[in-house]
């Protein structure tokens, strides 16, 4: 089925408000509430073109509802839109306070990723995770990759869905953040032997031993960024993480 175009998306989202027939003139004020200036003949071709698709009847004279098939668009629509809200709110940092809510999230979630991973990664994916960690790969990138691949690797469709969107898609800006404490508290080798004993208890098929690996991971970076916040350099993450606030 053709995608809604957004002023058709405005209409049907404002008749699943409604709730009883509405009438383009109605329409008309809600779309220039949200910001789209039409006329109502323009409002009037886009609901006969809606009806046409089966998404809105006619409802005598009184104006027009959603069919059943343009309610289900209707919800589908405000998922979505509540979906995406959730991923920007927690996406936008602004504060240490963030940051660590962020890493806090993570040490859950992947704790359980490594656990899948080791009951579940192919060899292909284990022998990948390995290379990812291995010595002397630390570009940024490939540090990114093995928080990913662990995630991939859990082959649990939820974890591998948090892992693509929330914890990756815009981790660069954390990634540097991740760098700037690593090397201020001299911790930066540390966290990287922290990936190749992880990639290790995964190929060692070793579930315990592998979130156990993560956790630690992860409790390190929590602790040395609470350390760097508490040493006075708080300002210098709050200027990196604004960099991966998306501008509106
Ligand atoms: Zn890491």
């Amino acid at each position: 089925m053709r995608e809604l175009s957004t002023v058709e998306e405005v209409i049907v989202s404002v008749l699943r408000a409604q709730n009883t027939p509405t009438g383009a003139r109605t329409i008309c004020r809600e779309l220039a509430v949200e910001g789209f200036e039409t006329s109502e003949s323009t409002v009037n071709r886009l609901l006969t073109a809606l009806d046409a698709r089966g998404l809105t009847e006619p409802l005598g004279r009184k104006g027009r509802v959603l069919s059943a098939d343009g309610r289900r668009r209707a919800e589908a629509l405000l998922l979505d839109r509540h979906r995406s809200l959730y991923f920007e709110r927690a996406l936008r940092m602004e504060s240490v306070d963030d940051l660590i809510d962020h890493l806090v999230a993570r040490r859950g979630i992947e704790r359980e990723a490594s656990r899948a991973a080791a009951l579940r990664a192919t060899d292909d994916e284990i022998r990948q995770l390995q290379q990812s960690a291995a010595a002397g790969r630390t570009a940024l990138h490939d540090r990114l990759d093995f928080h990913r691949a662990v995630g991939d690797a859990s082959h649990n469709k939820q974890i591998q869905a948090i892992a693509n969107t929330l914890f990756v898609e815009r981790l660069d800006p954390l990634e540097s953040v991740a760098l700037t404490v690593g090397l201020r508290q001299g911790t930066q080798e540390e966290w990287e032997n922290d990936h190749r004993v992880i990639a290790a208890r995964i190929a060692d098929r070793d579930p315990d031993a592998a979130e156990q690996a993560m956790g630690a991971h992860l409790d390190s970076t929590i602790r040395e960024t609470e350390a760097f916040a508490r040493s006075g350099w708080g300002h210098v993450l709050v200027q990196q993480l604004s960099a991966s606030t998306p501008q509106r």
